[in-house]
């Protein structure tokens, strides 16, 4: 019985185990306990947005977005005329996307935008580029040559940093006028990280375009852009930019660093066609040492065939780039012209007036045929 009953006393050496598997278990029930909410607050302490706001170069150009009407007529104005504070101070909201730091390299209508003018933003985006306290910048301008200046600077620095253009289709006075908005949503476009290595964008009427595929196709409407056969790169929803497309593989290829601006562009002209066109056109171009002349033909890049024998001799010792006049579609090779006896280049979807910017900077660095028409392909 008093065995039965007997007090259990442990061993000295059990007492001492059990103590140590009780603190533990105890310590591994604290850890099991915490560890989630340790774990989920440096999660959310990670990803809790930073206080600074991003940091945006705004370089205005001029254009209509800081143009104002004249007198009571509303539908007259002049583009330019606001400078860089003027309009950045027009938008208060601005303020709670970004910190804005001004530059203005012209104040003009972009019917006026020249290679000078080219020059002039390539140094102010490349000095953007080059300095760590800017997260992206935004370019003003015309929407007549937008465009153009896009598809100039996406050559020029086809990754990195976001660079976004914007303008609007009405002066900054205008009953709803869309430069506010425009300029909101291209802030906020440049600030993304998610913008970034997918070349020169354009942001207009809550719409995002490459600077590849962007033309305007609407002389006055505030939806007056379209990316053509490639579709949109992204819409704003809510507020928000979205991408329809992942990041440009053509980036990938070289995505190295900025490419140098040539000392000299040489002369490319457009040549339209036109019914009857006059081949004499081509002399013009031959006598004034133009290097290239990018025709705007009819449908797969055509004209007719006393033109194209001018331009075959042209293209004897310079360049011939055959592009549409028609909007959509790809300008092929050895379709109803025989490219490779007339030595000439086609533009596939570039418009002339891109096709002409491509063959300016490629001029500058080779005249090698092969090498040109590889510069126009599209890879994306
Ligand atoms: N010609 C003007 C320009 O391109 C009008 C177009 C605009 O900005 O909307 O600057």
């Amino acid at each position: 019985m008093n065995e039965t009953f007997r007090r259990y006393k442990p061993s000295k050496r059990l007492q001492k185990l059990f103590f140590t598997h009780s603190y533990a278990m105890l310590l591994g029930l604290l850890i099991l306990t915490f560890m989630p909410y340790s774990s989920v607050n440096t999660a959310v302490r990670a990803a809790s947005p930073s206080t600074a706001k991003p940091v945006i170069k705004l370089i205005a150009t001029g254009g209509t977005i800081a143009g104002s009407s004249s007198g009571t007529e509303a539908t007259k104005y002049s583009a330019g005329g606001l400078n860089v504070k003027k309009l950045v101070n027009s938008v208060p909201e601005l303020a709670h996307v970004a910190s804005i730091t001004g530059d203005q390299v012209s104040n003009v209508g972009s019917q006026d935008m020249s290679e000078d003018i080219w020059r002039a933003l390539a140094a102010s985006v490349q000095a953007a580029m080059q300095n760590n306290a800017i997260n992206g910048v935004v370019i003003t301008h015309g929407t007549d040559t937008i465009e153009e200046t896009a598809f100039f600077l996406d050559q020029l620095f086809p990754c990195g940093k976001p660079i976004v253009l914007t303008g609007s289709m009405r002066p900054s006075d205008a009953t709803s006028a869309d430069g506010p908005q425009n300029m909101i949503e291209a802030v906020k476009l440049a600030s993304m990280p998610s913008s970034q290595n997918r070349g020169v964008l354009v942001s207009m009427n809550s719409k995002i375009h490459t600077a590849r595929d962007i033309r305007k196709n609407h002389t006055e409407n505030t939806d007056a852009f379209s990316s053509g056969n490639a579709g949109l790169l992204g819409e704003f929803i809510n507020g928000k930019p979205r991408f329809n497309r992942l990041v440009r593989p053509e980036n990938s290829r070289h995505c190295l660093s900025a490419q140098p601006l040539p000392d000299t562009l040489p002369k490319v002209g457009i040549l339209y066609a036109y019914a009857g066109m006059d081949a004499q056109l081509v002399q013009f171009y031959a006598q004034q040492n133009y290097q290239g002349i990018v025709l705007a033909g009819f449908g797969n890049g055509n004209t007719n065939k006393q033109t194209l024998d001018a331009l075959a001799k042209f293209a004897e010792t310079n360049i011939v780039v055959r592009s549409s006049r028609g909007v959509n579609g790809y300008v092929s090779r050895n379709i109803e012209i025989n490219d490779d006896d007339l030595s000439f280049v086609t533009a596939q979807d570039l418009s002339p007036q891109k096709a002409r910017i491509l063959l300016m900077l490629q001029l500058a660095k080779t005249t090698n045929k092969t090498l040109i028409q590889k510069a126009f392909y599209k890879t994306h």
